[in-house]
């Protein structure tokens, strides 16, 4: 599983971060740290963690991508 944040609609909602914090950090300014990379592996047994972030994600800024 790999998930892609979409720099454009993060806005910052943290909501991942307070979903998911063992998975999704945020930066220094509030927005989802994955933001600026290309895809991201979730590791092995936090497929659950990283799907919760983007289900919490107000602005769909997360894809999960199952394959
Ligand atoms: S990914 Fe979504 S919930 Fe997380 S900081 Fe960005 S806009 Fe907010």
């Amino acid at each position: 599983v790999r998930i892609l944040v979409d720099v454009e609609k993060c806005t910052g909602h943290a909501r991942c971060a307070a979903a998911a914090p063992r998975f999704y950090e945020l930066d220094d300014e509030g927005f989802n740290k994955f933001r600026h990379e290309r895809e991201v592996v979730v590791p092995v047994g936090m497929e659950h963690e990283a799907r919760a972030g983007c289900e919490a994600c107000p602005e769909r800024a997360i894809t999960v991508i199952e394959a």
